[in-house]
Protein backbone atom coordinates (compact mmCIF):
# COMPACT_ATOMS: atom_id res chain seq x y z
CA UNK A 1 0.00 0.00 0.00
CA UNK A 2 1.34 3.10 -1.15
CA UNK A 3 2.63 5.67 2.22
CA UNK A 4 0.14 8.47 2.64
CA UNK A 5 3.33 11.28 2.63
CA UNK A 6 5.60 11.71 -0.37
CA UNK A 7 9.74 10.67 0.81
CA UNK A 8 10.88 14.39 0.68
CA UNK A 9 7.99 15.64 3.22
CA UNK A 10 8.85 12.41 5.39
CA UNK A 11 12.26 13.77 5.04
CA UNK A 12 10.94 17.12 6.08
CA UNK A 13 8.58 15.70 8.47
CA UNK A 14 12.05 14.34 10.54
CA UNK A 15 13.72 17.70 10.00
CA UNK A 16 10.70 19.53 11.36
CA UNK A 17 10.72 17.53 14.93
CA UNK A 18 14.15 18.17 15.45
CA UNK A 19 14.50 21.79 14.35
CA UNK A 20 11.76 22.45 17.80
CA UNK A 21 14.57 22.29 19.73
CA UNK A 22 16.50 24.65 18.23
CA UNK A 23 16.52 28.44 18.24
CA UNK A 24 17.71 29.06 14.39
CA UNK A 25 15.73 31.71 12.84
CA UNK A 26 13.01 30.19 10.71
CA UNK A 27 14.27 31.71 7.87
CA UNK A 28 17.94 29.82 8.06
CA UNK A 29 15.96 26.89 8.68
CA UNK A 30 13.92 27.06 5.45
CA UNK A 31 17.67 27.76 4.38
CA UNK A 32 18.95 24.30 5.63
CA UNK A 33 15.49 22.17 4.85
CA UNK A 34 15.11 23.17 0.91
CA UNK A 35 16.19 21.36 -1.86
CA UNK A 36 18.67 24.64 -4.07
CA UNK A 37 18.98 23.31 -7.36
CA UNK A 38 17.27 20.31 -9.33
CA UNK A 39 17.98 19.39 -12.49
CA UNK A 40 15.28 17.11 -14.83
CA UNK A 41 16.19 15.74 -18.64
CA UNK A 42 15.07 13.39 -21.05
CA UNK A 43 17.19 12.31 -23.49
CA UNK A 44 17.57 9.70 -25.99
CA UNK A 45 18.64 6.53 -26.42
CA UNK A 46 19.24 3.94 -29.02
CA UNK A 47 18.01 0.66 -28.42
CA UNK A 48 19.82 -2.54 -29.55
CA UNK A 49 16.95 -2.94 -32.15
CA UNK A 50 17.45 0.31 -33.59
CA UNK A 51 14.25 2.00 -31.48
CA UNK A 52 14.71 5.41 -29.97
CA UNK A 53 13.90 5.03 -26.75
CA UNK A 54 13.04 9.20 -24.16
CA UNK A 55 14.94 8.53 -21.04
CA UNK A 56 14.19 10.56 -17.54
CA UNK A 57 16.67 11.23 -15.42
CA UNK A 58 17.04 13.80 -12.14
CA UNK A 59 19.76 15.32 -10.35
CA UNK A 60 19.56 17.15 -6.71
CA UNK A 61 21.67 19.42 -5.30
CA UNK A 62 20.16 19.69 -1.63
CA UNK A 63 22.34 21.99 -0.29
CA UNK A 64 25.12 24.17 -1.19
CA UNK A 65 26.64 24.79 1.78
CA UNK A 66 30.14 22.76 1.39
CA UNK A 67 31.33 21.85 -2.11
CA UNK A 68 31.23 19.84 -3.98
CA UNK A 69 27.69 18.47 -3.36
CA UNK A 70 28.04 14.42 -2.92
CA UNK A 71 25.19 11.35 -3.32
CA UNK A 72 24.39 8.50 -5.00
CA UNK A 73 23.03 7.91 -8.65
CA UNK A 74 20.26 5.29 -8.29
CA UNK A 75 18.74 3.00 -11.40
CA UNK A 76 14.84 2.18 -11.04
CA UNK A 77 11.42 3.06 -11.99
CA UNK A 78 10.59 4.37 -9.20
CA UNK A 79 13.09 7.43 -9.63
CA UNK A 80 11.17 10.76 -9.43
CA UNK A 81 11.89 14.80 -8.23
CA UNK A 82 10.27 13.77 -5.16
CA UNK A 83 12.73 10.78 -4.62
CA UNK A 84 16.27 12.43 -5.55
CA UNK A 85 15.10 15.95 -4.12
CA UNK A 86 14.37 13.56 -0.49
CA UNK A 87 17.63 11.45 -1.27
CA UNK A 88 19.75 14.21 -1.73
CA UNK A 89 18.75 15.85 1.92
CA UNK A 90 19.42 13.03 3.67
CA UNK A 91 22.45 13.24 1.96
CA UNK A 92 23.14 17.01 3.17
CA UNK A 93 22.55 15.81 6.94
CA UNK A 94 24.35 12.09 7.01
CA UNK A 95 27.45 14.37 5.49
CA UNK A 96 27.10 16.81 8.29
CA UNK A 97 26.84 14.19 10.29
CA UNK A 98 29.80 12.27 10.25
CA UNK A 99 31.64 15.52 9.66
CA UNK A 100 32.43 14.71 5.77
CA UNK A 101 33.06 18.17 3.96
CA UNK A 102 30.28 18.22 1.51
CA UNK A 103 26.59 19.43 0.56
CA UNK A 104 23.73 17.04 -0.21
CA UNK A 105 23.25 15.39 -4.13
CA UNK A 106 21.49 12.40 -5.62
CA UNK A 107 20.94 11.47 -8.84
CA UNK A 108 18.39 8.93 -10.85
CA UNK A 109 17.64 7.56 -14.28
CA UNK A 110 14.19 6.07 -14.41
CA UNK A 111 14.85 2.61 -16.08
CA UNK A 112 14.20 -1.19 -15.14
CA UNK A 113 18.30 -2.16 -15.22
CA UNK A 114 17.24 -5.82 -16.30
CA UNK A 115 14.95 -4.48 -19.10
CA UNK A 116 18.49 -3.21 -20.84
CA UNK A 117 21.17 -5.09 -22.73
CA UNK A 118 24.65 -3.77 -21.30
CA UNK A 119 25.32 -1.97 -23.95
CA UNK A 120 22.21 -0.12 -23.73
CA UNK A 121 23.29 0.65 -20.08
CA UNK A 122 26.14 2.07 -20.97
CA UNK A 123 24.81 4.56 -23.46
CA UNK A 124 22.77 5.71 -21.38
CA UNK A 125 25.04 6.08 -18.87
CA UNK A 126 27.48 7.84 -20.71
CA UNK A 127 24.63 10.75 -21.88
CA UNK A 128 23.02 10.86 -18.88
CA UNK A 129 26.80 12.08 -17.91
CA UNK A 130 27.07 14.08 -20.82
CA UNK A 131 23.83 16.10 -19.67
CA UNK A 132 25.42 16.01 -16.29
CA UNK A 133 28.67 18.17 -17.66
CA UNK A 134 26.26 20.20 -20.10
CA UNK A 135 24.49 21.32 -17.09
CA UNK A 136 27.39 21.97 -15.02
CA UNK A 137 26.12 19.22 -12.54
CA UNK A 138 29.32 17.29 -11.90
CA UNK A 139 33.04 18.08 -11.14
CA UNK A 140 35.57 17.02 -8.65
CA UNK A 141 34.77 20.90 -6.76
CA UNK A 142 31.11 20.81 -7.91
CA UNK A 143 29.19 17.51 -7.49
CA UNK A 144 30.76 14.30 -7.09
CA UNK A 145 28.03 10.66 -7.84
CA UNK A 146 28.61 7.69 -6.38
CA UNK A 147 26.60 3.96 -6.62
CA UNK A 148 23.28 3.48 -5.02
CA UNK A 149 20.34 1.54 -5.71
CA UNK A 150 20.79 -0.43 -9.60
CA UNK A 151 24.26 1.07 -10.17
CA UNK A 152 27.59 0.14 -9.06
CA UNK A 153 31.33 0.36 -10.02
CA UNK A 154 30.80 -0.79 -13.47
CA UNK A 155 28.44 2.50 -14.12
CA UNK A 156 30.76 4.72 -11.98
CA UNK A 157 33.64 3.41 -14.33
CA UNK A 158 31.92 4.64 -17.04
CA UNK A 159 30.70 8.60 -15.71
CA UNK A 160 34.63 8.78 -14.88
CA UNK A 161 35.48 7.78 -18.87
CA UNK A 162 32.68 9.96 -20.18
CA UNK A 163 33.88 12.86 -18.25
CA UNK A 164 37.70 12.42 -18.14
CA UNK A 165 37.23 12.28 -22.06
CA UNK A 166 35.42 15.84 -21.78
CA UNK A 167 37.61 17.56 -19.98
CA UNK A 168 41.28 16.76 -21.96
CA UNK A 169 44.10 17.57 -20.31
CA UNK A 170 42.28 18.24 -16.29
CA UNK A 171 44.47 17.08 -13.90
CA UNK A 172 41.47 16.30 -11.12
CA UNK A 173 38.80 14.56 -13.17
CA UNK A 174 38.80 11.09 -11.70
CA UNK A 175 37.81 12.58 -8.87
CA UNK A 176 34.18 13.33 -10.46
CA UNK A 177 32.82 10.17 -9.33
CA UNK A 178 33.16 7.84 -6.48
CA UNK A 179 32.77 4.10 -6.16
CA UNK A 180 35.02 2.68 -9.27
CA UNK A 181 36.84 0.21 -8.99
CA UNK A 182 40.32 -0.27 -7.18
CA UNK A 183 42.31 -0.88 -10.64
CA UNK A 184 40.26 2.24 -11.86
CA UNK A 185 41.39 4.63 -9.00
CA UNK A 186 39.00 3.32 -6.89
CA UNK A 187 39.40 3.00 -2.73
CA UNK A 188 40.19 -0.54 -0.95
CA UNK A 189 36.94 -1.31 1.09
CA UNK A 190 34.57 1.09 -0.83
CA UNK A 191 32.70 -1.80 -2.18
CA UNK A 192 31.38 -2.93 1.23
CA UNK A 193 31.81 0.09 3.05
CA UNK A 194 27.99 0.87 3.23
CA UNK A 195 27.58 -2.66 4.66
CA UNK A 196 30.61 -2.40 7.09
CA UNK A 197 29.48 0.65 8.86
CA UNK A 198 25.87 -0.56 8.98
CA UNK A 199 27.70 -3.63 11.10
CA UNK A 200 30.06 -1.12 12.66
CA UNK A 201 26.91 1.21 13.87
CA UNK A 202 24.59 -2.12 14.66
CA UNK A 203 27.41 -3.78 16.56
CA UNK A 204 28.21 -0.51 18.64
CA UNK A 205 24.45 0.07 19.34
CA UNK A 206 24.30 -3.94 20.87
CA UNK A 207 27.56 -3.13 22.89
CA UNK A 208 25.81 -0.28 25.30
CA UNK A 209 24.42 -2.71 28.36
CA UNK A 210 22.03 -0.62 29.70
CA UNK A 211 20.02 0.06 26.18
CA UNK A 212 19.92 -3.72 25.73
CA UNK A 213 18.59 -4.32 29.31
CA UNK A 214 15.82 -1.85 28.35
CA UNK A 215 15.37 -4.06 25.35
CA UNK A 216 15.48 -7.10 27.17
CA UNK A 217 18.65 -7.95 25.46
CA UNK A 218 21.84 -9.41 26.50
CA UNK A 219 24.86 -7.07 25.60
CA UNK A 220 26.58 -8.02 22.25
CA UNK A 221 26.22 -9.00 19.46
CA UNK A 222 26.80 -12.46 19.95
CA UNK A 223 24.10 -14.92 19.31
CA UNK A 224 21.63 -12.36 17.96
CA UNK A 225 19.04 -13.16 15.25
CA UNK A 226 19.11 -10.86 12.13
CA UNK A 227 16.61 -10.47 8.90
CA UNK A 228 18.18 -8.45 6.28
CA UNK A 229 15.78 -7.37 3.21
CA UNK A 230 17.70 -6.46 0.25
CA UNK A 231 20.83 -8.58 -0.71
CA UNK A 232 22.40 -6.20 -3.02
CA UNK A 233 25.73 -4.14 -2.35
CA UNK A 234 24.39 -2.63 0.96
CA UNK A 235 22.38 -5.85 2.46
CA UNK A 236 24.74 -8.66 1.17
CA UNK A 237 28.15 -6.88 3.13
CA UNK A 238 25.91 -6.11 6.09
CA UNK A 239 24.72 -9.69 6.17
CA UNK A 240 28.36 -10.93 5.89
CA UNK A 241 29.22 -8.50 8.56
CA UNK A 242 27.34 -9.40 11.08
CA UNK A 243 27.52 -12.81 10.52
CA UNK A 244 31.20 -12.54 10.77
CA UNK A 245 30.70 -10.53 14.23
CA UNK A 246 29.07 -13.33 15.90
CA UNK A 247 25.04 -12.82 15.10
CA UNK A 248 23.16 -15.10 13.44
CA UNK A 249 21.35 -14.46 10.26
CA UNK A 250 18.29 -15.95 10.15
CA UNK A 251 16.47 -14.27 7.23
CA UNK A 252 16.90 -12.89 3.98
CA UNK A 253 14.96 -11.71 0.89
CA UNK A 254 15.68 -9.94 -2.16
CA UNK A 255 13.11 -8.32 -4.89
CA UNK A 256 13.12 -12.38 -6.10
CA UNK A 257 12.20 -14.47 -3.18
CA UNK A 258 12.70 -14.14 0.84
CA UNK A 259 14.11 -17.22 3.06
CA UNK A 260 14.08 -18.14 6.43
CA UNK A 261 15.69 -20.49 8.99
CA UNK A 262 15.98 -20.39 12.70
CA UNK A 263 19.46 -21.90 13.17
CA UNK A 264 21.30 -19.61 10.69
CA UNK A 265 21.61 -19.39 7.27
CA UNK A 266 25.44 -19.06 5.56
CA UNK A 267 25.36 -15.81 4.11
CA UNK A 268 28.47 -16.70 1.40
CA UNK A 269 26.24 -20.30 0.39
CA UNK A 270 23.28 -18.36 -0.49
CA UNK A 271 25.02 -15.16 -1.53
CA UNK A 272 26.46 -17.89 -4.27
CA UNK A 273 23.73 -19.38 -4.44
CA UNK A 274 21.56 -16.20 -5.66
CA UNK A 275 24.37 -15.54 -8.12
CA UNK A 276 23.79 -19.45 -9.88
CA UNK A 277 20.00 -19.68 -9.81
CA UNK A 278 19.37 -16.25 -10.27
CA UNK A 279 16.98 -16.30 -6.25
CA UNK A 280 17.22 -17.27 -2.98
CA UNK A 281 13.98 -19.76 -3.65
CA UNK A 282 14.93 -23.70 -2.72
CA UNK A 283 17.85 -22.82 -1.06
CA UNK A 284 19.20 -25.79 1.26
CA UNK A 285 17.70 -26.31 4.62
CA UNK A 286 15.62 -23.21 4.43
CA UNK A 287 12.36 -22.03 4.24
CA UNK A 288 10.87 -20.04 1.11
CA UNK A 289 8.82 -17.13 2.40
CA UNK A 290 5.46 -16.66 -0.01
CA UNK A 291 6.38 -13.50 -0.31
CA UNK A 292 9.65 -11.12 0.25
CA UNK A 293 7.75 -8.51 2.37
CA UNK A 294 7.43 -11.02 5.00
CA UNK A 295 10.77 -10.96 6.19
CA UNK A 296 10.36 -7.72 8.01
CA UNK A 297 7.52 -9.53 10.31
CA UNK A 298 10.27 -12.58 11.15
CA UNK A 299 11.09 -13.48 14.75
CA UNK A 300 14.18 -12.08 14.98
CA UNK A 301 16.32 -9.44 17.67
CA UNK A 302 17.47 -6.91 14.69
CA UNK A 303 15.65 -6.16 11.50
CA UNK A 304 18.30 -4.82 8.69
CA UNK A 305 16.27 -3.11 6.11
CA UNK A 306 18.68 -2.94 2.95
CA UNK A 307 16.11 -2.27 -0.07
CA UNK A 308 14.32 0.70 -0.86
CA UNK A 309 12.33 3.61 1.47
CA UNK A 310 8.57 2.92 2.58
CA UNK A 311 9.00 -0.54 3.71
CA UNK A 312 7.67 -0.33 7.36
CA UNK A 313 4.75 1.98 7.12
CA UNK A 314 1.74 2.00 9.53
CA UNK A 315 0.46 -0.81 7.50
CA UNK A 316 2.82 -3.17 8.84
CA UNK A 317 4.57 -1.74 11.42
CA UNK A 318 2.94 -2.85 14.91
CA UNK A 319 3.52 -6.57 13.53
CA UNK A 320 7.35 -6.29 13.39
CA UNK A 321 8.81 -8.44 15.96
CA UNK A 322 12.72 -7.67 15.73
CA UNK A 323 13.67 -5.25 19.12
CA UNK A 324 16.47 -3.24 17.03
CA UNK A 325 15.95 -1.95 13.53
CA UNK A 326 18.94 -1.01 11.63
CA UNK A 327 17.78 1.22 8.97
CA UNK A 328 20.80 0.30 5.99
CA UNK A 329 18.59 1.78 3.07
CA UNK A 330 17.73 5.36 2.62
CA UNK A 331 13.98 6.12 4.45
CA UNK A 332 12.85 2.59 4.98
CA UNK A 333 10.19 3.55 7.88
CA UNK A 334 7.60 6.12 7.51
CA UNK A 335 7.39 9.11 10.18
CA UNK A 336 3.75 7.18 10.59
CA UNK A 337 5.85 3.99 11.44
CA UNK A 338 8.24 5.38 13.12
CA UNK A 339 5.65 6.67 15.72
CA UNK A 340 4.30 3.01 16.03
CA UNK A 341 7.75 1.24 16.54
CA UNK A 342 8.27 4.30 19.22
CA UNK A 343 5.53 3.24 21.00
CA UNK A 344 6.25 -0.66 21.29
CA UNK A 345 9.98 0.58 22.33
CA UNK A 346 12.04 -0.41 19.15
CA UNK A 347 14.86 1.15 18.64
CA UNK A 348 15.35 2.56 15.77
CA UNK A 349 19.03 3.29 14.21
CA UNK A 350 18.16 5.79 11.75
CA UNK A 351 19.25 6.07 8.13
CA UNK A 352 20.96 9.12 8.04
CA UNK A 353 23.35 7.41 10.76
CA UNK A 354 23.38 3.88 9.64
CA UNK A 355 24.24 3.67 5.86
CA UNK A 356 26.84 6.62 6.14
CA UNK A 357 29.83 4.62 5.82
CA UNK A 358 29.32 4.80 1.84
CA UNK A 359 29.87 8.41 1.71
CA UNK A 360 32.82 8.08 4.58
CA UNK A 361 34.87 6.05 2.11
CA UNK A 362 33.74 7.86 -0.73
CA UNK A 363 35.20 10.75 1.09
CA UNK A 364 38.62 9.15 1.36
CA UNK A 365 38.52 7.97 -2.73
CA UNK A 366 38.06 11.68 -3.61
CA UNK A 367 40.88 12.73 -1.31
CA UNK A 368 42.82 9.87 -2.60
CA UNK A 369 41.91 10.90 -6.49
CA UNK A 370 43.24 14.86 -5.75
CA UNK A 371 45.94 13.67 -4.13
CA UNK A 372 47.54 11.12 -6.47
CA UNK A 373 48.46 8.47 -4.11
CA UNK A 374 47.09 5.37 -2.28
CA UNK A 375 46.59 6.15 1.64
CA UNK A 376 49.86 4.20 3.22
CA UNK A 377 52.01 4.52 -0.16
CA UNK A 378 54.81 7.27 1.44
CA UNK A 379 54.56 5.87 5.48
CA UNK A 380 53.89 1.71 5.64
CA UNK A 381 57.51 0.49 4.61
CA UNK A 382 58.81 3.25 7.34
CA UNK A 383 56.16 2.36 10.12
CA UNK A 384 57.29 -1.55 9.62
CA UNK A 385 61.12 -0.60 9.86
CA UNK A 386 60.89 1.30 12.64
CA UNK A 387 58.46 -1.75 14.44
CA UNK A 388 61.30 -4.10 13.59
CA UNK A 389 64.33 -2.08 14.92
CA UNK A 390 61.57 -1.22 18.01
CA UNK A 391 61.02 -5.16 18.85
CA UNK A 392 64.94 -5.86 17.74
CA UNK A 393 65.67 -3.35 21.02
CA UNK A 394 63.17 -5.05 23.30
CA UNK A 395 64.84 -8.91 21.93
CA UNK A 396 68.49 -7.59 22.53
CA UNK A 397 67.27 -5.75 25.99
CA UNK A 398 65.50 -9.78 27.54
CA UNK A 399 68.05 -11.51 25.41
CA UNK A 400 63.82 -13.28 24.21
CA UNK A 401 62.70 -13.94 20.62
CA UNK A 402 59.32 -12.81 19.50
CA UNK A 403 57.48 -16.17 17.81
CA UNK A 404 57.75 -15.50 13.77
CA UNK A 405 53.97 -14.86 13.53
CA UNK A 406 54.25 -12.47 16.66
CA UNK A 407 56.85 -10.32 15.10
CA UNK A 408 54.56 -10.43 11.69
CA UNK A 409 51.59 -9.22 13.66
CA UNK A 410 53.62 -6.21 15.81
CA UNK A 411 55.29 -5.07 12.60
CA UNK A 412 52.98 -4.90 9.60
CA UNK A 413 52.85 -1.26 8.15
CA UNK A 414 49.45 -0.10 7.81
CA UNK A 415 47.71 -0.59 4.22
CA UNK A 416 45.41 1.85 2.46
CA UNK A 417 42.54 -1.16 3.55
CA UNK A 418 43.87 -1.20 7.31
CA UNK A 419 43.71 2.71 7.39
CA UNK A 420 40.60 3.19 5.88
CA UNK A 421 38.95 0.39 7.87
CA UNK A 422 39.94 2.10 11.13
CA UNK A 423 39.15 5.32 10.07
CA UNK A 424 35.39 4.50 8.86
CA UNK A 425 35.03 1.64 12.49
CA UNK A 426 36.00 5.29 14.19
CA UNK A 427 33.74 7.77 12.28
CA UNK A 428 30.78 5.14 13.09
CA UNK A 429 31.93 4.81 17.01
CA UNK A 430 32.04 8.51 17.67
CA UNK A 431 29.06 9.34 15.54
CA UNK A 432 26.72 7.10 17.15
CA UNK A 433 27.38 7.96 20.93
CA UNK A 434 27.23 11.54 19.98
CA UNK A 435 24.20 11.11 18.86
CA UNK A 436 23.03 8.54 22.02
CA UNK A 437 24.43 11.12 23.99
CA UNK A 438 22.16 14.02 22.94
CA UNK A 439 19.42 11.50 22.52
CA UNK A 440 19.19 10.82 26.17
CA UNK A 441 19.19 14.67 26.26
CA UNK A 442 16.01 14.61 24.67
CA UNK A 443 14.33 12.29 26.53
CA UNK A 444 15.73 8.62 25.96
CA UNK A 445 17.02 5.68 23.57
CA UNK A 446 14.46 5.74 21.47
CA UNK A 447 15.18 9.42 19.53
CA UNK A 448 17.97 8.59 17.41
CA UNK A 449 16.46 9.87 14.69
CA UNK A 450 15.52 13.24 15.84
CA UNK A 451 18.84 13.24 17.80
CA UNK A 452 20.89 12.30 14.62
CA UNK A 453 18.66 15.51 12.58
CA UNK A 454 19.05 17.73 15.55
CA UNK A 455 22.96 17.48 15.27
CA UNK A 456 22.88 17.35 11.72
CA UNK A 457 20.54 20.81 11.72
CA UNK A 458 23.30 22.50 14.21
CA UNK A 459 26.58 21.81 12.21
CA UNK A 460 24.72 23.03 9.04
CA UNK A 461 23.06 26.43 10.34
CA UNK A 462 25.86 27.14 12.58
CA UNK A 463 27.89 27.25 9.10
CA UNK A 464 25.60 29.15 7.43
CA UNK A 465 25.93 31.87 10.57
CA UNK A 466 29.10 31.33 10.34
CA UNK A 467 30.14 32.27 6.74
CA UNK A 468 28.05 35.53 7.86
CA UNK A 469 24.97 34.68 5.09
CA UNK A 470 22.69 35.17 8.01
CA UNK A 471 23.90 37.93 9.91
P1 LIG B 1 21.45 -2.75 -4.90
O1 LIG B 1 20.82 -2.43 -6.20
O2 LIG B 1 22.85 -3.23 -4.89
O3 LIG B 1 20.58 -3.85 -4.11
C1 LIG B 1 19.23 -3.68 -3.79
C2 LIG B 1 18.69 -5.00 -3.29
O4 LIG B 1 17.34 -4.80 -2.83
C3 LIG B 1 18.60 -6.09 -4.37
O5 LIG B 1 19.03 -7.31 -3.78
C4 LIG B 1 17.11 -6.17 -4.69
O6 LIG B 1 16.73 -7.44 -5.15
C5 LIG B 1 16.53 -5.87 -3.32
N1 LIG B 1 15.12 -5.44 -3.33
C6 LIG B 1 14.51 -4.49 -4.05
N2 LIG B 1 13.20 -4.42 -3.73
C7 LIG B 1 13.00 -5.36 -2.77
C8 LIG B 1 11.86 -5.78 -2.04
N3 LIG B 1 10.69 -5.20 -2.21
N4 LIG B 1 12.00 -6.78 -1.13
C9 LIG B 1 13.20 -7.38 -0.93
N5 LIG B 1 14.31 -7.01 -1.60
C10 LIG B 1 14.22 -6.01 -2.51
O7 LIG B 1 21.27 -1.42 -4.02
P2 LIG B 1 22.16 -0.97 -2.79
O8 LIG B 1 23.27 -0.14 -3.30
O9 LIG B 1 22.45 -2.14 -1.91
O10 LIG B 1 21.16 0.04 -2.06
C11 LIG B 1 20.16 -0.41 -1.14
C12 LIG B 1 19.74 0.74 -0.25
O11 LIG B 1 20.88 1.25 0.45
C13 LIG B 1 19.12 1.94 -0.97
O12 LIG B 1 18.13 2.52 -0.15
C14 LIG B 1 20.29 2.90 -1.11
O13 LIG B 1 19.87 4.25 -1.25
C15 LIG B 1 20.97 2.65 0.23
N6 LIG B 1 22.39 3.06 0.25
C16 LIG B 1 23.28 2.55 -0.63
C17 LIG B 1 24.61 2.94 -0.56
C18 LIG B 1 25.67 2.35 -1.46
O14 LIG B 1 26.87 2.59 -1.20
N7 LIG B 1 25.34 1.55 -2.45
C19 LIG B 1 25.01 3.91 0.39
C20 LIG B 1 24.07 4.41 1.28
C21 LIG B 1 22.75 3.98 1.21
Amino acid sequence: MAPTVPFFQQVNLNFDTAARYTDFPSGLLDQVKMCNTICHMAFPVKRDDGAIEVIHGWRAEHSHHKLPTKGGIRYSTLVDEDEVMALAALMTYKCALVDVPFGGAKGGVQIDIRKYSTDELERITRRYTYELVRKNFIGPGIDVPAPDYGTGEREMTWIADTYTTLNPGALDTLACVTGKPVEQSGIHGRRAATGRGVYFGIREACNVPEDMKTLGLEPGLDGKRVTVQGFGQVGYHAAKFLSEGGAVVVGLADIGGAIYNSNGLDVEEAFQYRGENGSLFNFPDATNLSKPAHVLELDCDILVPAALENQITRHNASRIKAKIIGEAANGPTTPEADDILKAQRVMVIPDVYLNSGGVTLSYFEWLKNLSHVRFGRLESRFDENMRRNLLKAVENVSGKRFPEEEQERLTHGATEEDLVDAALEDTMITAYHEIRTEARALGGEFHLRTAAFLIAINKVAQFYMQAGIFP
